[in-house]
């Protein structure tokens, strides 16, 4: 789980899992755009043949 934080005034928002989240911070009232970067990138593979013979 990842703390989630106002990226102003660094208050704790919440926690979780998030991919993207728009969160307004109740406190300051800044709009935060949070978006992990997913840990594997999908790479894009040239596409090769499959060289199978059924
Ligand atoms: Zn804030």
């Amino acid at each position: 789980m990842k703390e989630i934080r106002c990226g102003s005034c660094h208050k704790k928002l919440g926690q979780g899992e998030y991919t993207w989240l728009s969160i307004k911070c109740p406190r300051c009232g800044t709009l935060n755009h949070l978006r992990t970067e997913s840990p594997e990138p999908e790479r894009q593979r040239a596409p090769t043949v499959d060289e199978r013979s059924d």
